[in-house]
């Protein structure tokens, strides 16, 4: 069960190398999309010699416009575990349907987007599975609804679950969503399962993305997921929300200051 009452121990999560949970703090990034061989590999190594964890990379894309650059698929889940290779960092990356799990047996963590937090024949799936799963909060559920979602992965038999702040939808409009930092602490309280922070997609606007990760920080967080691009201006998706590779290297100093790391 996700209830901490039921069960005090924290968890941690491993994805690879990787341990995600309390007493230490776990960097994610890479670029929302994975748009080319060459794309993948220079974020990764950018990102790790910067002191990210764990590298991301969307190839699997749910895209509010049918019309809009849905993914390199199956393509792009090749270049996605080139750069793991040519690393050594375990991967995260986003499934949208069932028969997508066959195809991740060398993924090192399963992201759950936003829009499928409730999917809950996808969410018993990969219960079932042996892969770490990264939950993240769907755009308008409470933090009980995002609870019961990680309680139907746990009840398949899958202990390995990571959940995601990433910004709620409310009536203002000037940021992409409203991070909800509340959640963190609270999440913290009720579950024993790692919370971390995506500041990219709550905010939706590159300068906001420093801010928030401190915020995130101060208020408990084991970790954030931050999206990274090495050309943001021409990336395929979210490239007002990416940092470029330099803007990364200079939150990982500034932060290392705040946290303990990994
Ligand atoms: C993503 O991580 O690129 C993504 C689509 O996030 P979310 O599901 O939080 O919108
Ligand atoms: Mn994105």
């Amino acid at each position: 069960a996700v209830n901490r009452r039921v069960h005090p121990q924290a968890t941690l999560v491993q994805a690879g190398n990787t341990f995600i949970g309390e007493g230490r703090f776990t960097v994610i990034s890479g670029p929302c999309s994975v748009e080319s061989r060459e794309q993948i590999l220079e974020v990764a190594k950018s990102v790790k010699a910067s002191g990210a964890a764990v590298l991301r990379g969307g190839v699997f894309k749910p895209r509010t416009s049918p019309y809009s650059f849905q993914g390199l698929q199956e393509e792009g889940l090749a270049m996605l575990l080139e750069a793991k290779q040519e690393t050594g960092l375990p991967v995260v990356t986003e499934i949208m349907n069932q028969t997508q799990l066959s195809l991740m047996d060398y993924i090192d963590m399963i992201q759950i987007g936003a829009r499928n937090m409730q999917n809950f024949d996808l969410l018993r799936e990969v219960g079932k599975s042996d892969k770490p799963v990264l939950l993240k909060r769907g755009l308008a559920n409470t933090i009980e609804e995002l609870l019961m979602s990680a309680e139907y992965i746990l009840s398949e038999g899958n202990q390995q679950v990571i959940l995601c702040e990433r910004g709620i939808r409310t009536f203002e409009t000037m940021t992409r969503n409203t991070l909800d930092l509340s959640a963190v602490p609270l999440l913290k309280e009720k579950t024993h399962l790692p919370v971390i922070v995506d500041p990219s997609h709550a905010a939706g606007i590159r300068r906001l993305v420093a801010p928030l990760s401190k915020a995130a920080i101060a208020v408990g967080a084991d970790g954030l997921m931050v999206e990274t691009s090495s050309n943001p201006s021409e990336a395929l998706s979210d490239g007002k929300q990416s940092l470029d590779l330099k803007q990364f290297e200079a939150l990982m100093i500034d932060i290392r200051k705040r946290a303990e790391f990994e």
